[in-house]
C-alpha cells in the first residue's frame, strides 16, 4: 500500500503525526522530513529472505541507518564513507553469517581498500581487478561476485544495470577466469549477486535467475549465499505497478532450492533494496516564494531546487505534490495549472519535467507566497545528491519516530560550506 501523505493535487498538513507548517517554522524551509514507521513497514515487507540488505547509498544518515540496524537490516557500502557511515551507526565489520557491512563496488579506489583492509570487510567484486587487489589484503578471505548476465533492464540508459553499455560488475563468461583468480588470490567464491532490477517484470526476473543457476553452477559448492540485489519499484504516481513480492520471492526461493540441492547444503537468500525502503517515507518541504505567469504559463517558485532534490533534473522523475496552506488550514481551494520552479540560476532547475527535459504543468491547489508545497516520495536520492549549487547550505533533516520529530542533521552555515577554502596570501 503507497504510504506517502502526499497523493499529488491535494491539501496535506500533516506528515506522520506533526504539522507542516511547525516542521517548518521550527527547521526553516526547504527541509526533508522522513517517516520512520514507512521504513519499518518496507522492513516487514521483505521477511521472507534471509538478509535484508539495506542499499545506504539511497538515504545514508547515521539515523537512518541506525533505524534499519535496529530493524535487523544489514548494509551495503559502496565507498569508504559508507562504510565509516555503518560502523558510525553501530555496525559491526567482518564476517559474520550474513555479515553486517559489505563493501560493494566495481573498484576499490585507494581509500575504500585501505579501509576495507584495516576492519578485515567481505567484498563483493564487480571487476575481476578487484579479485586480486582484495587478495593481496585479505588472504584466505571468501569473497563475492557481481555478475553482468549480458543483459538488463529499463529503458533510462543512466539507470540500466545490465548488459553491453554498463559498467557494472564481471561479465557472465569471464566467471570462469575469476575463479582461477580467486584461487591464485587464495580466496573462495562464496556468493553471488546480480543487481538488473527487473522490477514488476517478473517473466524478465525468471531469465535473471536462470542467469544466477547457470553463474552459480560455474562456481560449484563453495557457493553459500546469493543476492537477488536491488531495483524493487516504489509507486510515483497513479497508474506505476506495484511489484508482486510473493511472486518475486517465489521466483528466487525456486533457484536457491535448486541450487541448495545441488550443491548439498542451505543456501541463504539475500535482497538488496534502496528505494524500497527508504523512498516513500520522506518528504521535501518548501516555500513558495513567488507565483508568476510568463505568458499562458503559471509559476510557483519555491526555495528548493535540483541542488536539494536532483532526480526530476537527472532522469525527468515524477514526485507526487501537494500544498499546505500557510496557516495549516486544510480547508478546500480551487486548483490550477502551475510549474513548480526552484531559485537556482539555471533554467533546468525545474521540479516538473519529464524525460528528456520537457517542461510540464502540474494541477495544483490555487497558491500564494508563503504557503508550503510539499514534496513526497523524496526519501530515497534525494538528500544523497544534494550539493552545495549556488552556495546553498545543505539543509535540515528531520526523522519521525514514535510520534516524536528528532533533528538528524542540522542544516549547514556559510562557514560549513567555504571549510577548506583559502585566499592566498
Ligand atoms: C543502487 C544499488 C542498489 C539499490 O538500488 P535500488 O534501485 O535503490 O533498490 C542495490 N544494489 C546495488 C549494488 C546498487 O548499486
Amino acid at each position: 500500500m503507497y504510504a506517502n501523505a502526499v497523493v499529488g493535487n491535494s491539501i496535506v498538513t500533516t506528515i506522520a503525526g506533526q504539522s507542516v507548517t511547525e516542521l517548518a517554522q521550527k527547521h526553516g524551509t526547504p527541509v526533508f522530513v522522513y517517516d520512520a514507521a514507512v521504513i519499518a513497514e518496507r522492513i516487514r515487507d521483505l521477511a521472507a529472505f534471509d538478509a535484508i540488505r539495506y542499499a545506504q547509498k539511497a538515504l545514508s544518515n547515521i539515523a537512518i541507518l541506525d533505524l534499519v540496524r535496529r530493524h535487523g537490516v544489514v548494509v551495503d557500502a559502496v565507498s569508504a564513507g559508507e562504510v565509516q557511515r555503518a560502523i558510525a551507526a553501530g555496525y559491526k565489520p567482518g564476517h559474520a553469517h550474513p555479515p553486517q557491512i559489505v563493501y560493494t563496488a566495481d573498484i576499490f579506489d585507494r581509500a575504500a581498500l585501505e579501509i576495507v583492509a584495516k576492519y578485515d570487510l567481505p567484498v563483493n567484486c564487480g571487476s575481476p581487478d578487484m579479485i586480486d587487489q582484495y587478495g593481496a589484503i585479505c588472504p584466505g578471505r571468501g569473497i563475492t561476485l557481481r555478475i553482468n548476465p549480458g543483459f538488463g533492464h529499463g529503458h533510462s540508459k543512466k539507470t540500466n544495470t545490465g548488459g553491453q553499455q554498463s559498467k557494472h560488475g564481471i561479465w557472465h563468461d569471464q566467471v570462469a577466469d575469476c575463479a582461477e583468480r580467486a584461487k591464485r588470490a587464495n580466496l573462495t567464491i562464496t556468493g553471488m549477486h546480480m543487481h538488473i532490477g527487473s522490477g514488476t517484470d517478473l517473466e524478465h526476473l525468471s531469465q535473471v535467475c536462470g542467469a544466477m543457476e547457470k553463474t552459480c553452477r560455474l562456481v560449484g559448492p563453495t557457493i553459500t549465499s546469493i543476492s537477488a540485489g536491488g531495483g524493487l519499484p516504489t509507486i510515483y504516481k497513479p497508474g506505476d505497478k506495484y511489484v508482486d513480492l510473493a511472486a518475486y520471492f517465489k521466483l528466487w526461493d525456486a533457484t536457491r532450492q535448486k541450487l541448495a540441492n545441488e550443491f548439498g547444503h542451505a543456501i541463504s537468500l539475500e535482497i538488496e533494496p534502496g528505494r524500497y525502503l527508504s523512498a516513500e517515507c520522506g518528504y521535501l518541504i518548501a516555500e513558495i516564494r513567488a507565483v508568476k505567469r510568463m505568458g499562458e504559463n503559471l509559476f510557483y517558485i519555491v526555495d528548493a531546487g535540483f541542488n536539494n532534490l536532483a532526480r526530476p533534473i537527472l532522469y525527468g522523475s515524477h514526485h507526487p505534490m501537494a500544498i499546505c496552506p500557510a496557516d495549516g488550514s486544510s480547508a478546500a481551494r480551487g486548483t490550477q495549472d502551475a510549474i513548480i520552479g526552484g531559485p537556482l540560476c539555471e533554467s533546468g532547475d525545474i521540479f516538473t519535467q519529464e524525460e528528456g527535459g520537457f517542461v510540464v504543468s502540474r494541477e495544483l491547489p490555487t497558491a500564494s507566497v508563503g504557503d508550503y508545497l510539499v514534496i513526497g516520495c523524496a526519501g530515497a536520492y534525494g538528500y544523497v545528491m544534494a550539493s552545495n549549487y549556488n552556495s546553498k547550505p545543505l539543509v535540515a533533516e528531520v526523522l519521525v519516530e514514535n510520534g516524536k520529530a528528532n533533528l538528524v542533521r542540522a542544516a549547514q552555515t556559510f562557514e560549513d560550506i567555504v571549510r577548506g577554502e583559502v585566499i592566498p596570501k
